[in-house]
Formats: structure tokens, C-alpha cells, sequence
């Protein structure tokens, strides 16, 4: 057992809970940074599973926020996850058919500029977990700057109230519960956190928890590769089928299937669950209601899938619900922290969640360095922290524990930092599931986007490019950009600034047209007036 006491032989020691993509990309920062790692895992090891098990797993839109917390970890490692994504420009959108049995019309909207590189990528969950624990294989076997993991082992318990370090309770599979000490312990271990159910215990922590399920449910289904080892869809776009209450998706996958979801709401499932099982919908058209559904809203995604299919995954795979979680502080002292879905669990609507659990790591080693709270770091620093922070000023609450020890100042700055964006990025996720599933086809939101792609072109050019504040705190940035492009292709906004920029332009694009209203007004106002003033004057002279 690699787990010891602390400072033996300078050695300090972390253990991660939860093997998830977010645990396992922190496990290999910390070993980055000199910390010996133990990293456990509850599931068995994905590597050894059955082809089958892991076919079932759902895809992901691996944004450049990711991409960029996977390259300050390890190059190699981005290079190796790019090639493994399936590039996806924009949405595909499809239209409902008028009547049915007419053709379905698609419209294809690109998220930036795809010729620039702006697009996000179709990445199997599976397959990148897969690629992040081979990763941590490479690292040293013992000592400074390893990995240990154990899968089939879970977190039991953990006692904060010791003088240094935190003991834990961890259970292997059919083995008796067993007592550690670390010096660290950080909580990946996603949306139903035991690391998280440790902090709510008792008052000494004042740790606030709130968690609520959305009234969307999902269910995934699947389109198998077409004849001769061909996509059935467009593979480089995230598919959606629009239809306000519900919405289907699609992201394709390397074999040449897709991935479907379908996020309805709970009753929608139920009821249709209801009637399957009572067998009254054989007296409607005699048509199965899932049949019926997919016929009338999804006709050419029913077409690709096969109704046979369709039932079968209807019937076999799980409807699950879609938590949030909010939490704080992430932290306590310089003992534990949370991350990833365990801090910051979201609704899928804006494919952050993951991204933004990278991000997580990203911010944290930053924070590390920037306190000097490592071991030893055996690679150089990701990114200082003024690329982390580039507007805020150092969190008060980090230079109140400047009494305490570097990594306590580090964790706190962290949260200090990271709330307000995780808040941001949280909101963001509810409000896009109205875009995703309605706005997408409204004709006053396709002319949002052109005024949004002429303003951005056009701030591109130094003549309309818009002045930057000598006060960090106005700067709007220089560029005119969309809240997609902010939020997805832009890695070095945190989330809340991606809000502020973009109500900053909403106003200004209201306010124009105000204006533009406004001078109409004036000017038919103007020509009303002094036509009917002519007039006036004629019948005054006759
Ligand atoms: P998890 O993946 O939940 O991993 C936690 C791990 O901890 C698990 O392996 C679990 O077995 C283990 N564990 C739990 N308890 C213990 C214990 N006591 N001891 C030991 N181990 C334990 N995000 C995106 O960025 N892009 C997307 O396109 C996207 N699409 C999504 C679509 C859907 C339908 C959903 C539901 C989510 C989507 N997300 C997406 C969000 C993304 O899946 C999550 O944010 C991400 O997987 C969180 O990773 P994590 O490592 O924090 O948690």
C-alpha cells in the first residue's frame, strides 16, 4: 500500500476519490506536481470490460476549455484525445416536418469560424477515461510524482478532525474497511460525492449544500454505421432535433454510428412508459406511442435507427434524471476539495460539465504554483496565475490565511475564484436548453446570430474594434463575440466574465435599436408632418 504517513521522507501524499475523467486528469497533475498519488475508483478497471459494456457508453463535446486543462497536464496526452474526436463545425438542425410523411429540412449553423479551427469535438467517455488512466501508467510506479490506482475500492468515510492530514476509511470489493492517512484528499467523485456527504457532517465546516433535479429526464438511443462502413448523418455536426418541450441530439461516433439522446420531460416519459405497459395504445392508430412519437416529431432519425431498435433501447436503457449541485466552500483548510461534478454538477445543456471539471484542474495547479503549495513541481508551471485571473485581484480570503500554510492559501484562493465562475457556467447550462430546443429555429434568433457574425467580423478590423479600458474591469475585450464562441472557444474567459461581456452587448445592441426605432419614428414623424403641413399652406393660399 503506497499510502503513508506525511513527511517520512518528504514525500506528501493525496488521495483522489473517483477515477471519473475529472478525478483521473487531477490525479496526474498532482503527480505533475511532486505529490504521490493514490487514486481509487469504486467501478472495476473500464480496460478490462467487455467490448459491449463499453460500446454502451455515451460521447461527449470536448470544447477547447478541456482541450486546454488536458495540454497542462501533458501534451502528449491532447494529441493522443484529438485524434480519437470527431470534429463537429455546428449544429445541424432539424426542421419539423409540415405534414408527415413530408421531408425533414436541415440547417446547418456553424459555432465560429471552422476554417479558424473553432469547433468541438465527438469524444467517446469511455475511450477518454481509457486514455487518462493509460496515461497515468506512464507515470512513475513508487514515491514522488506516482500513481497508484485502485479500482473496485471506495471511500468510506474521512475524519477532518485531525491535527495534520486526513484519516480515511477505505473498503476494496469483499474486503474488510481499512484505516489511511493522507496529507490531501481531494473529492472527484462526481455528482452523489461521499467526499462532499463527509464535509456536510456537522456544523464545524459551515458547509453550504443544494442540490435539485431538472424536469428534463434523458434517455439515450443509437444509429448504427450505414452500408459499406458509412455515417447515416452528417458525422461533423452535433444533430438536433428542435421541439420545444423535448429535443433529440446526435454526435457521431468513431465507428460510424451516432449517439442519440432524448431529453423530455418526466411525464412525457412516464406516460408513455404507462400506456406501454398497460397496452391501451393498440386502440389509438395502433401504433406503439414511442413508434408514434418518433414517427410524428423524428421521422428521419426513426428511419436511420429502426423501429425494432428504437423499442429495444427504449425499453432496456435507463431514463435518468439531471441533477445541479452547488456547494461551498470547495474547500477545507488545507485538508480537502471538491471537484468536478462533486462541486459543480450542471444540467448537459451547454457540454460544460466535463469541460469545465478540466478547467477545474487547470485553475487548481495554477493556484498551486502560485503558492508555492507543492511538493516539488517535476514539469513547469501550466499557466501562471494572472492567466488564471487575468482581471480579479487576489481573493481577500487567501491573503487572510496568509498566517496558514501554502496549500490552505492555494485551496482558498481557488474557491474564492472558482465560485463566481462556476455559478456563471451553471446558469449559462439552464437558460441553453430554451435556446437548443426552440430558439435555434426562430427567425429573430437567426437574425441575432448575423448581427452577432457581422459585429464580430467586423470588430476584427482596426477601425470598429472596440476601445480597451485603461480599467481592467470594463474591458469588453476588444472584439465583439457571441455567447457560444465566449463560453466554448475561449479558455481564457472565465465563465462570469463570458456573461458580463455579453450583456454589456446585448445593451448596446438594444440601445441601437432604440436608436434605429427611434429615428425612424422621428423621421416619418418628420415627412407625416410636413406633408400635411403643405397641405395646410395650399388650402390656406386657395
Ligand atoms: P464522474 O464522471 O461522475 O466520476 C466520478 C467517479 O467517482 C465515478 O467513476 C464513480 O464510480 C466514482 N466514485 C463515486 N463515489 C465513490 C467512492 N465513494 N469511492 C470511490 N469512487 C467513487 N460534459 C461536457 O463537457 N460535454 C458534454 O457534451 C457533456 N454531455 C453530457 C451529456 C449527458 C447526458 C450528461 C448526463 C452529462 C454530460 N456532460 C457533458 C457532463 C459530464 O458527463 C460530467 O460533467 C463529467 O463526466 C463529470 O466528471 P467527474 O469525473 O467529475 O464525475
Amino acid at each position: 500500500m503506497t499510502a503513508s504517513s506525511s513527511d517520512q521522507d518528504g514525500d506528501r501524499t493525496a488521495l483522489v476519490v473517483g477515477a471519473g475523467l475529472v478525478g483521473t486528469l487531477c490525479a496526474a497533475m498532482l503527480a505533475s506536481r511532486g505529490w504521490t498519488v493514490t487514486l481509487i475508483e469504486y467501478r472495476s478497471d473500464p480496460r478490462l470490460g467487455s467490448h459491449a459494456e463499453r460500446a454502451r457508453s455515451i460521447n461527449l463535446a470536448l470544447s477547447p476549455r478541456g482541450i486546454e486543462a488536458l495540454r497542462s497536464v501533458s501534451e502528449e496526452l491532447v494529441e493522443r484525445v484529438l485524434k480519437e474526436g470527431i470534429e463537429m463545425r455546428g449544429r445541424m438542425v432539424h426542421k419539423k416536418a409540415k405534414r408527415e410523411g413530408d421531408r425533414v429540412d436541415k440547417d446547418g449553423q456553424d459555432y465560429g469560424n471552422y476554417d479558424e479551427g473553432e469547433c468541438i469535438r465527438s469524444t467517446s467517455r469511455t475511450g477518454l477515461g481509457i486514455q487518462l488512466l493509460d496515461h497515468l501508467d506512464g507515470l512513475p510506479k513508487e514515491g514522488r510524482g506516482s500513481v497508484t490506482t485502485l479500482f473496485e475500492t471506495k471511500l468510506v468515510e474521512m475524519d477532518l478532525r485531525t491535527n495534520k492530514g486526513v484519516d480515511v476509511t477505505l473498503q476494496g470489493k469483499g474486503g474488510e474497511p481499512r484505516k489511511e492517512h493522507f496529507d490531501f484528499v481531494v473529492g472527484g467523485d462526481g455528482a452523489y460525492s461521499q467526499v462532499r456527504q463527509q464535509m456536510m457532517r456537522g456544523s464545524r465546516l459551515r458547509f453550504d449544500y443544494r442540490q435539485y433535479f431538472a424536469a428534463h429526464s434523458y434517455l439515450e438511443l443509437s444509429i448504427p454505421p450505414g452500408p459499406n462502413d458509412t455515417f447515416l448523418l452528417e458525422p461533423n455536426y452535433l444533430h438536433i432535433w428542435p421541439r420545444g418541450e423535448f429535443m433529440l441530439i446526435a454526435l457521431a461516433n468513431l465507428d460510424k454510428s451516432f449517439t442519440l439522446t432524448l431529453f423530455a420531460h418526466d411525464s412525457t416519459f412516464s406516460t408513455i412508459d404507462a400506456q406501454l405497459a398497460s397496452g391501451n395504445f393498440s386502440a389509438s392508430k395502433g401504433l406503439n406511442p414511442v413508434v408514434e412519437l418518433f414517427r410524428k416529431e423524428f421521422p428521419d432519425a426513426l428511419e436511420h435507427m429502426g423501429e425494432e431498435a428504437l423499442l429495444r433501447s427504449w425499453k432496456e436503457n435507463p431514463k435518468d434524471g439531471l441533477i445541479t449541485v452547488e456547494c461551498k466552500p470547495y474547500h477545507y483548510q488545507d485538508k480537502v476539495l471538491l471537484i468536478g461534478d462533486a462541486a459543480h454538477g450542471m444540467v448537459p445543456f451547454y457540454g460544460q460539465g466535463m469541460n469545465c471539471g478540466f478547467e477545474d484542474v487547470r485553475v487548481l495547479s495554477a493556484m498551486l504554483d502560485h503558492y508555492g503549495a507543492s511538493p516539488s513541481p517535476l514539469v513547469p508551471s501550466p499557466l501562471p496565475y494572472s492567466e488564471v485571473a487575468p482581471i480579479l485581484p487576489v481573493p481577500s480570503t487567501a491573503s487572510k490565511a496568509a498566517e496558514q500554510s501554502p496549500l490552505a492559501q492555494a485551496l482558498a484562493a481557488y474557491t474564492a475564484i472558482r465560485a463566481p465562475s462556476l455559478s456563471a457556467i451553471q446558469q449559462l447550462a439552464q437558460r441553453n436548453y430554451t435556446e437548443m430546443a426552440s430558439s435555434v429555429l426562430s427567425p429573430l434568433y437567426l437574425l441575432r446570430r448575423g448581427l452577432d457574425s457581422l459585429l464580430s467580423s467586423l470588430s476584427a478590423l482596426p477601425l470598429f474594434a472596440i476601445p480597451r479600458d485603461s480599467d481592467p474591469t470594463k474591458d469588453r475585450g476588444g472584439r465583439w463575440e457571441s455567447l457560444y464562441r465566449m463560453v466554448t472557444f475561449r479558455p481564457g474567459l472565465a465563465y462570469e466574465e463570458v456573461i458580463r461581456r455579453s450583456e454589456w452587448q446585448q445593451r448596446v445592441l438594444r440601445r441601437t435599436v432604440e436608436y434605429l426605432g427611434a429615428s425612424v419614428l422621428v423621421g416619418v414623424t418628420a415627412a407625416v408632418g410636413l406633408k400635411y403641413a403643405g397641405r395646410y399652406r395650399l388650402v390656406r393660399v386657395a
